[in-house]
């Protein structure tokens, strides 16, 4: 599914260099490189502040924390998404409240957050899943008239452009109150082990978040709030800092793939092609609002899994994100949940299947893949 030998390959000198300095240095923790990527990602996104911290699920936790979310407060969150945004809602005793997804781009439902929103809302975590942002200027404006948080889980778009409906372009992660990101090794910006960062705008949350990533400090010895030990280490740090300049080529190279994929299956009757939103048709060349951390195909008449074995058997990797949706899990299922309201995640649980997508795929990988799939789906049931 993903390819990140090549792509060390050609930053191994200054990886290698900083590793050293690091390693004679001994400054492993909030050492000189978490201070300069914390600069350089703040200056790349736009936003006034980036908290560096441990994984991209403590992000999300501290975010909570920060905004001071307490028990019983309910988070309404997106049914189709991994189990690490709905995780950390319940660790902290606030209610997920799940809600149903548009099934052209997989990501929240605005209509659903509204039908969703009750006295005890306080907060909404949009998902901009695989790669491109939720429709955030009706989640900001449904936000406003009720007075909710914003929490954007920007695991999977670092990158990505939000387009407004008036053209402006803004990154993902930075139109909320605060955004959580992860750099774990497979995410359009990976480091070489855990990584995670919080994004805001607002200097005294990012007082408040940077002293609860660390115990609950803000005076050495003097806990305020209570806190957690969160960190960016200063190797992983090094590692973002040397592929930042290169996270745009990157997520060129993912829309290269995704456009030959496009092209591939964009009118064969039984495919479902990805679908940007609206200001883009097709993909966009000149706003990069979608980043394809994953591509993802919808297989209709009930072929999805037959098509999975195809490629297994074929060596070719694939992923089905995700087979369950979070209502369903064990973790989280709820009596308030009715079937009814997740027709359209129930469905794409059933039909969803994620080609490779990299930063190294060639065109003749390109072409297995894509002549795999469609000898395959041409072939009478
Ligand atoms: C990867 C991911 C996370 C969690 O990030 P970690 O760094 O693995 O903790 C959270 N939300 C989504 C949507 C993700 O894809």
């Amino acid at each position: 599914m993903v390819d990140l030998v090549q792509q060390y390959q050609d930053i191994k000198p200054e990886i290698q260099a900083s590793f050293s300095r690091i390693l004679d240095s001994a400054a492993f923790i909030n050492g000189p490189e978490v201070q300069g990527f914390q600069a350089d990602l703040e200056a790349y996104l736009g936003v006034k502040h980036v908290i560096p911290c441990a994984n991209g699920t403590d992000a999300l936790q501290i975010a909570m924390m920060g905004l001071g979310l307490n028990p019983g407060d309910e988070v309404i969150t997106a049914d189709f998404t991994f189990a690490a945004t709905v995780e950390v809602i319940a660790l902290l005793q606030l209610t997920p409240v799940l809600v149903d997804v548009d099934p052209q781009t997989f990501n929240i439902d605005p209509e659903a957050i509204r039908k969703a929103i009750g006295p005890k809302t306080r907060a909404i975590v949009p998902v901009h899943l695989f790669g491109q942002c939720a429709p955030m200027e009706e989640i900001l404006e449904i936000a406003r008239e009720h007075d909710l948080y914003v929490i954007e889980d920007n695991a999977q778009a670092i990158g990505a452009n939000y387009r407004f409906s008036e053209g402006r372009l803004q990154k993902a992660g930075t139109l909320g109150h605060v955004g959580a990101t992860s750099f774990f090794p497979s995410k359009n910006l990976g480091c070489y082990g855990d990584g995670g960062a919080l994004f805001t705008n607002d200097d005294d949350l990012a007082h408040t978040l940077r002293g609860i990533v660390n115990h609950g400090m803000y005076t050495r010895y003097y806990h305020d709030v209570v806190g957690v030990n969160s960190r960016l280490d200063s190797l992983q740090a090094a590692v973002l800092r040397a592929k930042l300049p290169h996270l745009d080529r990157y997520c060129e190279r993912r829309r290269e793939a995704a456009r030959y994929y496009n092209a591939a299956f964009g009118g064969h009757p039984e495919l479902s092609v990805p679908k940007t939103m609206r200001g883009c048709n097709g993909i966009c060349d000149s706003c990069d609002c979608h980043v394809f951390h994953q591509y993802t195909l919808k297989v209709g008449s009930g072929r999805r899994d037959a098509l999975a074995e195809h490629l297994a058997g074929s060596d070719i990797p694939f992923g089905i994100y995700y087979p369950v949706p979070l209502h369903r899990q064990k973790a989280y299922a709820d009596d308030r949940y009715v079937e009814s309201d997740f027709l359209v995640t129930n469905q794409l649980c059933q039909e969803v299947i994620s080609l490779p997508m990299h930063t190294e795929l060639d065109e003749e990988q390109l072409d297995y893949i894509t002549r795999t799939v469609l000898d395959f789906m041409d072939r009478q049931a």
